[in-house]
């Protein structure tokens, strides 16, 4: 990244996943000029040879068009599934009785393979089991080794279908072996971010943290009861959430949905944490070139909750319209940010609960002292992440351009709210907020904030230039 194009003129963010209608270098590079920011590698498709050529087709899109794209790589985490049948699927009728065996497969036409002995072993009688998003439904009618289940309708279930027992924390690992393997690729590939699948407690995110040792931030999947019961804990051992509002709405009832976004948000921004919402934003844009009025408001919606990032899934993956969703996921966004109710409602929606340290004083003086001077934006020089999503908690008036050498910082500064980071190549020398304001092509007064170093918090230089 040696060059740095103008800024997108929105504080949120998108982040597009990547699929097979969108893996193309050709695709990414149009999805990347049509507004997003970060793309997501899903593994529970694809192979490494398919992650890696997206991956290096991102870097080069990158550098063609001389701004941050960052990639997250998305773990499939311990999902269960059923077996397979011989037919490829069972039809199950109305009223039959099923037993659930632990096999791989089976050719009893009374039996459904969950090669899971220990999910078997945890169930009890009454539990509701999800299969397939929620299309096939079976209720426990006996526990034990191989427990036995009914379905209130006929449905058919395939081969390899998720299996999901509603509202149940499971006796799971956090990661699987496919998980480890998935995570050791993306490390060696460089990915800017992973996302953690089917959170069911802090625990889970230690042992994930653990894993991956420093070598990149860790977002939370929010989608498990086990995950909204231990929610406060979660995020803060975390350096981001993710509100997968897909397993979400299978877990739950669906109209706990949106109360659950709600509250994920408040807690994410109130300790600084960023926030991405996901799953079903423009979902008829799989097949229509427009979204409907509901999937609009439900972008703008979020944009007035004051999240960090929005994400389009099969939209963009197996979309027929991918660039189409994201130039109009862009458009909703700007036109929300320059609603005339848009900032009250980024203060309401927090209410009085932000917390008051140092940093936040020192964020919001920073702020302020931009107000004052009638600034353009707000310059920031920090080498620590942390301190960087403090001031973006915030959810200020003025833009905050981040300016750093590497690159792998300005890559992982692109999902917080409000920040744009700059590719700087001396940012320790000189008028660095002016080289910055010059590199996002704005001119006039500038205020900044430099962090001096070593472990104090109060350790701040602001200032401002006058254009
Ligand atoms: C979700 O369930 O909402 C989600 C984001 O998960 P995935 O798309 O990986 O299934």
């Amino acid at each position: 990244m040696t060059d740095n194009s103008r800024l997108r003129g929105r504080n949120a963010k998108i982040l597009a996943t990547i699929g097979p209608k969108s893996a193309s270098p050709s695709a990414i590079r149009l999805l990347a000029e049509a507004g997003a920011d970060l793309f997501r590698l899903n593994f529970s498709h694809g192979t490494h040879e398919t992650h890696a050529a997206v991956f290096e087709a991102i870097r080069s899109a990158e550098a063609t068009l001389g701004r941050p794209l960052s990639i997250l790589a998305d773990l499939q985490g311990p999902k269960i599934r059923v077996g397979t049948f011989p037919d490829g699927a069972l039809d199950l009728k109305r009223g039959q009785t099923y037993a659930l065996s632990p096999e791989e497969t089976t050719s009893a036409r009374d039996t459904i393979p969950v090669p899971h002995p220990e999910i078997l072993a945890s169930l009890e009688e009454g539990d509701e089991i999800l299969c397939d998003d929620g299309k096939v439904r079976l209720t426990v009618s006996e526990a034990g080794e191989t427990p036995r289940v009914t379905t209130p309708f006929n449905a058919a279930l395939s081969d390899r279908k998720g299996f999901t027992v509603r509202g149940k924390t499971l006796p799971l690992k956090a990661m699987t072996e496919k998980d480890h393997d998935d995570l050791a690729f993306a490390l060696e590939l460089g990915v800017d971010f992973v996302a953690l699948s089917f959170v069911q407690s802090v625990d889970d995110i230690r042992e994930a943290k653990s894993a991956i040792n420093g070598r990149a931030p860790l977002i939370a999947k929010i989608e498990k009861p086990g995950a909204v019961a231990d929610l406060d804990a979660i995020i803060r051992a975390s350096d981001g959430v993710m509100i997968a509002r897909g397993d979400l709405g299978v877990e739950f009832p669906l109209e706990q949905v949106p109360i659950i976004q709600r509250r994920i948000v408040r807690e994410a921004r109130e300790v600084g944490r960023p926030v991405i919402v996901a799953t079903q934003m423009l979902e008829s844009m799989i097949e229509n070139a427009a979204p409907t009025r509901a999937e609009t408001g439900d972008v703008a919606t979020a944009i007035y909750q004051g999240v960090d990032a929005v994400m389009l899934s099969a939209e963009t993956a197996i979309g027929r319209h991918p660039p189409t969703a994201v130039a109009i996921m862009d458009r909703i966004i700007k036109a929300t940010e320059e609603a005339p109710d848009y900032r009250d409602s980024l203060r309401q929606f927090m209410g009085d609960r932000n917390e008051e340290r140092v940093i936040d004083i020192v964020a919001r003086a920073a702020q302020s002292l931009a107000f004052a001077v009638k600034a353009r934006a707000l310059a920031l020089r920090t080498g620590s992440a942390r301190r960087l999503a403090q001031f973006a908690k915030h959810r200020g008036r003025y833009f905050i351009l981040y300016g750093s050498a590497d690159d792998t910082r300005l890559r992982r500064a692109q999902l917080l709210w409000g920040v744009h980071p700059i590719h700087v190549e001396h940012i320790e020398q000189g008028d660095w907020p002016r080289a910055l304001m010059d590199a996002a092509g704005l001119d006039g007064a500038v205020a900044y904030a430099a962090w001096k170093g070593g472990g104090d918090d109060t350790a701040w230089e602001m200032g401002i230039k006058r254009g």
